[in-house]
């Protein structure tokens, strides 16, 4: 079972966790052309191996160890991780609205300090 990344994530983008990630399966990455403009970052769930260093470097809280402890709040964005390619526009678009949508809908969260809005999953 893949890790996701979820909303806290949203406007932090520290990448720490790409740092520390041994498969390299989580983008975009700073030196890639998509870091700029992305919302979050995402992890490929195919290349994902489960080792789990990236949930204590996230400053923020963001990552769950599965799609089935993600919160239900965020449930949508499991599919934003899967499909967010480097390269594939279309995919970049497609992960990006789906992170526009949760945005829209979660307003309340969003509305959280990033640092504090994991805290809040579970309310
Ligand atoms: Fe990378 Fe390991 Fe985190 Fe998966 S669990 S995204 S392999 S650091």
């Amino acid at each position: 079972m893949p890790f996701v990344i979820t909303d806290p994530c949203i406007g932090t983008k520290d990448s720490a966790c790409v740092d520390v990630c041994p498969v390299d399966c989580i983008h975009p990455r700073k030196d890639e052309p998509e870091f700029a403009t992305a919302s979050m970052l995402y992890i490929h769930p195919d290349e994902c191996i489960d080792c789990g260093a990236c949930v204590p470097a996230c400053p923020v809280a963001a990552i769950y160890d599965s799609p089935d402890s993600t919160p239900g709040s965020q449930k949508g964005l499991i599919e934003a991780n899967s499909v967010f390619r480097v390269g594939d526009a279309d995919a970049v678009a497609k992960a990006e609205s789906l992170v526009s949508a949760h945005v829209s809908s979660h307003a309340d969260l969003m509305a959280i300090a990033p640092t504090e809005r994991a805290a809040a999953h579970a309310k």
